[in-house]
């Protein structure tokens, strides 16, 4: 995947001199066993290290600002092995930028019950131990994960492995950049938003270029590396004959391949991890880049229409947070709606832009009509997503604050759409299509998402809550009048808990 970095979790213990040090020396030992037996788990994507025994003010405060400068710590997991008395750690966190996790844990899993003495009590006092960290992080209001159960617990790793994926994503958005070819849609209001507060809020930053800059690297693509990039596609996909070196509109494909390339090299030199375009601004393009933008989706970058920022941001850091799992991510739109009283589905789908990683099969590709923004006809690869576990998550600006929308879905097999041809999915919402389509509207979600098969909503929530954003989980057990209440409650809570640094 483009871009992508692979940052460690630094394991931290704390105790205290209490124990004198013979005690201490073993607390260590089993701190770095715990840190070793988490790096070696196949259920975790980012390895952690064991950092230290802290026992002082001044080493947590150390550790804390030597987390913040690392720039490969993507994040901290904090255990206190024995009593750690929490003020000790009221400077240190109070510095803390990193994301951390609480794993309220014992070495020891079985207690020995005939032969339980005071020096196993000394060694195994996590279950007081972690209650004094955890409330100091609570009086300190500290956004955090905790997760409860013996360190080989698989899902215990399941947890954890959530997490590091949230702070893998979270990481990855930390002074990203994307780009905006053009501005939003004209009018669009939930496409839009608040730059500055994003940066601020998130640590990515989003800039605009005129099309035009993005033409030139369009128009300076070789003949060579098109041709090469054409005979890819004949290798890898279904390509219409009519598309194919031998066939008559072979030249649209050419330009494809050139829109890819111009796209890609623009990309590249910028360091973007994303971008956005729209159909109103395609001054000096033949036609909106339709395979050129799947094709660079999947290779990892973020995607948005009609100049959705937020959408494009959103799909980067869903790609992260799944990178490593089966099933993949990809922009999407809820497109129409299947109304029958045996079922209601969505269709969801895009003009063009839908990821060939959500695709179940080879992809096809063709070029038709685009039917708006009275450019060529566009070249586009045709696929169906597949039956499965899924979701669909929206990020809206709500003028003061941020809110993620997450909706899980079953996707179901796609019926045959012969005269449909775009990338597409169908899916069953739950709890049930009229439920999760109130509820999504209630919290003012957008059409446009991000899609996906790998990412959950437990990653999701733990994303949202080291990024300090709202969440709003419909699901299964969603009802609306608690939804409408949730909505309610959390106007006040962020509000008050953000105060006027929005
Ligand atoms: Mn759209």
């Amino acid at each position: 995947m483009l871009n992508l970095s692979t940052p460690e979790i630094w394991f931290v213990c704390g105790s205290q001199h209490l124990y004198g040090p013979g005690p201490l020396k073993q607390v260590a030992a089993n701190a770095l066993h715990v840190a070793d037996a988490l790096a070696d788990s196949k259920q975790l994507p980012l390895k952690t290290t064991f950092k230290a025994l802290l026992t002082t003010p001044e080493e947590i405060t150390n550790v804390m600002l030597a987390a913040n400068s690392d720039a490969n710590c993507a994040g901290l997991i904090l255990w206190m092995h024995t009593f750690s008395p929490s003020k000790m750690w009221i400077r240190g966190l109070s510095v803390l930028k990193k994301p951390f996790l609480h794993l309220h844990t014992q070495f020891n899993r079985d207690l020995p019950w005939g032969t339980i003495d005071m020096d196993f009590m000394n060694l195994n006092q996590a279950a007081h131990g972690d209650r004094e960290a955890g409330f100091i992080h609570t009086r300190m209001r500290l956004a955090r994960k905790v997760v409860v159960g013996h360190w080989s617990d698989p899902e215990v790793h399941e947890r954890i492995g959530a997490w590091m994926r949230a702070v893998r994503g979270w990481h990855d958005w930390q002074g990203a950049k994307f780009v905006r070819f053009g501005d939003n849609m004209r009018q669009v209001a939930v496409t839009d938003g608040d730059k500055v507060s994003a940066e601020m809020k998130l640590g990515f930053q989003v800039n605009t270029h005129g099309v035009g800059d993005l033409v030139a690297k369009v128009d300076a693509v070789s003949p060579s590396a098109i041709s090469t990039l054409c005979a890819d596609y004949e290798k890898s996909y279904a390509v219409a004959p009519a598309l194919k070196k031998s066939g008559a509109r072979h030249d649209e494909l050419r330009y494809s391949a050139r829109l890819e390339l111009g796209l890609a090299a623009f990309l590249a030199q910028g360091g973007y991890k994303g971008f956005t375009d729209t159909f109103e601004d395609l001054h000096g393009l033949r036609q909106l880049p339709g395979m050129a933008t799947q094709r660079l989706m999947g290779a990892g970058y973020g995607f948005g229409g009609e100049g959705d920022w937020k959408t494009a941001t959103l799909v980067r850091a869903m790609k992260v947070m799944g990178h490593g799992l089966a099933g993949g991510t990809s922009f999407m739109e809820d497109y129409t709606y299947h109304l029958s009283p045996k079922g209601h589905q969505v269709l969801g789908s895009h003009m063009l832009e839908i990821c060939p990683s959500i695709a179940s099969g080879k992809p096809s590709i063709e070029v038709h009509p685009l039917g708006i923004g009275g450019k060529e006809d566009p070249v586009r690869m045709v696929f169906d997503a597949p039956a499965g576990e899924a979701l669909n998550a929206s990020l809206v600006d709500l003028g003061n604050r941020f809110r993620l929308i997450v909706n899980e879905v079953k996707a179901v097999k796609t019926p045959k759409l012969p005269k449909l041809p775009v990338a597409r999915a169908v899916w069953e919402c739950k709890p049930d299509f009229k439920a999760a389509c109130a509820a999504w509207i209630y919290a003012g979600g957008a059409h446009h998402t991000g899609y996906s098969y790998s990412v959950t909503a437990e990653m999701l929530e733990d994303f949202a809550t080291i990024a300090g954003i709202e969440t709003v989980h419909i699901n299964a057990d969603t009802t609306l009048p608690a939804l409408k209440q949730d909505l309610r409650n959390n106007e006040v809570y962020y509000h008050l808990a953000q105060g006027i640094r929005a």
